[in-house]
């Protein structure tokens, strides 16, 4: 691996404790990786303070062109990041190569939304003053990510955040710190100074980011990760009154009614559940389907998922690589002994393969009973759980009865019927006949525990911008 080290202030620092990567697929070590401290975070905090100030004077159109090479550049070496995503997450060469081009959008998209951070100018009503709006950079930002998409859930902040004209900080996940690692030498090329975009990977973790949070230079955090870390995150952030985004946990719910195309909620449905393993807090969780269709539903769901081919994601007709760890893979198999002891069926799967690496074969169960925690937790893992309804307000009512509201799928041929559903499901975003809503150009983000705030569309930049607003006489 070329880059293992600290990246702070554009050059690459070592430090006397390291911790291992792994390579789920083979259990070996991938790399040793340095170890932030609190003095690593405090020269990165100094960096990208000095660096954010010549960075927020540059015109938009400048930064927009810096941005928008980051993402000519990533675009190039796609194959490069696909490959490295794969060694240390362990999805399948698709999938990798569909994060690569899905982390790259954000270079392009923010590119174009640094240059639109409109304000407004207006009459107060009363007085006759101008109210006049801008938005300005809200200062350093600290940003914290998760090991399921070691790319874009890095370049989905680190975009925004240049094109507001923040200086970030960014620790990566101690599973797949190597990706983010890796992307520092293209954003140099880019022509990001140095300093603005700091990289610290850390086995300190808590503390670390702790520490980041209370420095007074700090005004904006941004996680994406478990919605237990969140609420810590959230207590810390309250010190200082941070600017907290939080994309957390998801309970994701499809729900197929019985007059819908049954190839597209085949199809919808593998994408919702078996993209990046089902490693995603956008994964359906929950599957409901009416009784009327629900036998040819699971039949062909069972089809499609038997087919798919498990391994090694460096191969390429591998559609299945390995769970990123044993403990995730773990959770997933007692997931599916708990249904089953409760009564589900096994459709196909269920048996953890012999063997290295964290492999867990698609699985579906039948009959999931509503007390089986796979319908209360999220899986994260390639098993699908479905259960059915008859009801339209019973499905709607079950859907909803959860903490989190990331995301609901909604497959029906009744465009009506399907908009009504679409609105009294309390959930950020929904996909209606379609298993994919992730989009640069959408504001994706949930309700309740699912987190707070939007990243993507034109609401992500703005998280990364405080208002200011003139009251103006001439
Ligand atoms: P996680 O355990 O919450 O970790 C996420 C990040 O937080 C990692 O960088 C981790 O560092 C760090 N972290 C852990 N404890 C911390 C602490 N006390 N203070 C500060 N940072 C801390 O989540 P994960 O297991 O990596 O990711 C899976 C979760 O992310 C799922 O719940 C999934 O739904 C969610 N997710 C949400 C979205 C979304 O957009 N809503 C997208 C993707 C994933 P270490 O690795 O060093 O522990």
């Amino acid at each position: 691996m070329d880059h293992t080290d600290l990246y702070i202030n554009g050059t690459w620092h070592k430090t006397d404790e390291r911790f291992d990567v792994i390579n789920p697929a083979t259990e070996q070590v991938l790399a040793s990786v340095a170890s932030a401290g609190i003095a690593d975070a405090d020269a990165a905090l100094d960096a990208a303070q000095a660096a954010m100030a010549g960075w927020a004077a540059r015109t938009p159109r400048q930064r927009s062109e810096v941005l928008r090479k980051a993402w000519e550049l990533m675009t190039a070496r796609l194959d490069h990041f696909a490959r490295l995503i794969t060694l240390e997450n362990g999805k399948a060469g698709a999938d990798a190569r569909g994060e690569a081009t899905y982390a790259a959008e954000f270079f392009r998209w923010f590119a174009e939304e640094a240059v639109r951070a409109d304000g407004m100018i207006t009459h107060a009503p009363a007085s006759g003053a101008r109210i006049m709006v801008q938005h300005k950079p809200a200062g350093l930002a600290v940003l914290i990510t998760p090991w399921n998409y070691p790319a874009a859930m890095g370049t989905r902040k680190i975009a925004p955040a240049l094109a507001a004209g923040c200086g970030v900080i960014i620790k990566p996940a101690s599973e797949t710190p190597l990706t983010m690692l890796a992307l520092m030498p293209l954003l140099e090329e880019a022509g990001v100074p140095a300093g603005l975009v700091n990289v610290l990977p850390s086995k300190k973790t808590g503390a670390l980011v702790d520490h980041m949070l209370h420095d007074p230079r700090v005004r904006v955090v941004s996680f994406t990760g478990s919605t237990g870390v969140g609420r810590k995150l959230l207590k810390s952030a309250a010190d200082q009154v941070l600017k907290p985004a939080m994309e957390l946990g998801g309970n994701a719910p499809v729900i197929v009614f019985d007059d819908a195309d049954m190839d597209v909620a085949i199809e919808g449905t593998m994408l919702a559940k078996m993209r990046n393993l089902g490693e995603a807090c956008t994964a359906a969780n929950r599957i409901y389907v009416h009784e009327a269709v629900a036998p040819e539903f699971t039949r062909r769901l069972t089809a499609a998922m038997s087919a798919l081919v498990v391994g090694d994601g460096t191969d390429a007709s591998v559609d299945v690589g390995p769970l990123v760890n044993a403990a995730t893979r773990d959770k997933v198999a007692e997931f599916v002994a708990d249904a089953l002891a409760k009564g589900a069926k096994l459709e196909c799967g269920g048996v953890v393969p012999e063997g290295r690496g964290f492999f867990y074969p698609p699985t579906v169960l039948s009959n999931v009973p509503e007390t089986a925690h796979c319908v209360h937790d999220e899986i994260f893992g390639p098993v699908a759980a479905i259960q059915t309804f008859t009801e339209q307000g019973d499905v709607i009512a079950r859907a909803n009865a959860t903490e989190y509201g990331l995301v609901a799928y909604v497959f029906s041929g009744d465009f009506k019927r399907a908009l009504q559903v679409c609105e009294r499901l309390d959930y950020g975003m929904v996909g209606l006949n379609r298993g994919l809503v992730s989009d640069p150009a959408a504001p994706f983000g949930g309700t309740k525990q699912s987190g707070l705030g939007r990243e993507g569309g034109h609401e992500g930049m703005l998280e990364f911008m405080e208002t200011q607003y003139i009251s103006a006489s001439w």
